[in-house]
């Protein structure tokens, strides 16, 4: 099959790769010169692995080919896929500005043959907005047009196994042939029995927000209780045992932490909050998941200040981990920004380190130093800060990195040692929702 994706982001870039690796012809179109110029050297302009084996390959076997010229991909084509972004506008709202402007030149261009045309709405969109693509694509093309939408689930880090090991794939339409198409591309994909689920287009994308949103509530779920076992001498990682061996509860998104980022969780809880008060309904629970998360943030780097002081001037602190998570360069509304910003705005140097994510990062945040390494970021730091679980950090020489520090404090946001040895090797150590190590101070009481 021939096939159009729009926007080769995070999701149309794996979409279109995917689906060029079992066989169709994908040309891939973005607005962003760069980008494309970049990938048409087979090429990936972002960090997901596995990705750039699969684009060359694809490339290659000339099955998968990038273009900026939109008129001509919206041509002679089976099926157009629009996975272009929509951020958050800054009023909780998402900009469609992307999705409608493809949706208007996809009009314009099939204005010019007589051939049916499919449009396949991937990017995460508020519910309606698919309804409306049909309609303005009807008013320039008639019955010869069908539109579908189709969410999609992908995790960033793992998206190639998500996507074409999907637990679901969501179909959202009225039109037989969009069903029957839709059906056809994903079929290689659920041969292990996993449903494809066909609904009206509202339900669709009601699915997707809904699932960000339950997923993120788990999130602040969690570390409000971590914030709650701090209080009380609780420790979360022995509560988070005992909650997730529980087979209606589950461990997944249930890890205390610095709390969700990323481009898609709090724009989409902004988006479920923002449709609840334009439905005249309080959206209570989403404004409650949105809340604890910014509040995780906020606590962390209070109890940062009360350690160091307000006026960090003349210090230097680390941070190790700046992607929103583990296994990809995304650094939007990561934590370590949030963290990085405040430390430079009471004074301090900050050094940043990311196995993949340096670059982004240091292009989003101004004033962040990158370090080449790990230990290029902790030696001489008065203080260093982990706000992503990156597996090479899990089991570093902890004796080194003691006796690389200026001070050996670590602020841990990601719970990644044990206190108890941390207590042991001297450090002072302070993790989430878990007693502080403080060398000076005794080891907490045992309880009787
Ligand atoms: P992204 O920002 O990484 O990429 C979007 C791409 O679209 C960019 O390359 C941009 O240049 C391009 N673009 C914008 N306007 C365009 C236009 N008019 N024509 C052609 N290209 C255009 O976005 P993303 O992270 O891939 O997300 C895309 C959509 O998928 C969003 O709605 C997002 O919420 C949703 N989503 C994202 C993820 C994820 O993990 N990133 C997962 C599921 C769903």
């Amino acid at each position: 099959m021939k096939i159009t994706i729009v926007g080769t982001g995070y999701v149309g870039l794996v979409t279109g790769t995917c689906l060029a690796d079992t066989g169709h012809h994908v040309t891939c179109v973005d607005i962003d010169v760069d980008r494309v110029a970049m990938l048409q050297t087979g090429e990936s302009p972002i960090f997901e692995p596995g990705l750039n084996e699969l684009i060359e390959r694809n490339v290659a076997l000339a099955r998968l080919s990038f273009t900026t010229d939109a008129n001509a991909a919206y041509n002679d084509t089976e099926a157009i896929f629009i996975c272009v972004g929509t951020p958050d506008s800054g009023d909780g709202t998402p900009d469609l500005s992307g999705v409608l402007s493809v949706t208007t030149a996809i009009a314009d261009a099939a204005a010019h043959h007589e051939d049916d045309v499919l449009v396949i709405v991937k990017s995460t969109v508020p519910v309606g907005t698919t309804d409306a693509v049909a309609a303005r694509l009807r008013q320039t093309l008639g019955d010869r047009v069908s539109v579908a939408n189709n969410p999609e689930f992908l995790r960033e880090g793992d998206a190639i196994n998500d996507f074409t090991r999907p637990d679901r794939v969501v179909c959202g339409t009225h039109d037989d042939a969009a069903k029957a198409i839709v059906n056809e591309i994903y079929a290689p994909y659920l041969r292990q029995g996993h449903p494809l689920i066909m609904v009206d287009p509202r339900s669709s994308e009601m699915i997707k927000y809904a699932a960000n949103a339950m997923l993120a509530s788990r999130i602040s779920f969690i570390n409000e209780m971590a914030m709650l076992c701090q209080a009380m001498g609780a420790d979360i990682e022995a509560v988070r045992h005992g909650l997730a061996s529980d087979h209606r509860i589950g461990g997944q998104f249930l890890h205390a932490g610095l709390g969700y980022g990323g481009s898609c969780f709090p724009k989409d809880v902004s988006a479920v909050i923002d449709m609840a008060r334009k439905a005249g309904l309080p959206g209570t629970l989403a404004a409650a998941i949105d809340e604890v998360n910014q509040y995780q943030r906020e606590a962390f780097l209070g109890r940062i200040h009360d350690r160091l002081g307000a006026d960090l001037s003349n210090m230097t602190i680390a941070i190790w981990g700046l992607a929103f998570k583990p296994r990809t360069d995304d650094v939007r509304e990561a934590p370590a920004a949030t963290i990085a910003t405040a430390l430079i705005d009471a004074g301090a140097s900050v050094t940043g380190y990311d196995p993949e994510a340096g670059k982004a990062f240091a292009a989003a945040t101004a004033d962040v130093s990158i370090a080449a390494s790990a230990w290029d970021a902790a030696t001489d730091a008065d203080a260093l800060i982990i706000c992503t679980e990156w597996r090479e950090f899990r089991a570093v020489d902890l004796s080194r990195l003691h006796t690389v520090m200026k001070t050996p404090i670590i602020f841990d946001g990601r719970n990644l040692y044990n206190p108890q040895k941390m207590r042991e090797l001297s450090f002072e150590y302070y993790s989430i929702g878990r007693c502080d190590v403080v060398p000076s101070s005794p080891e907490p009481p045992l309880l009787a």
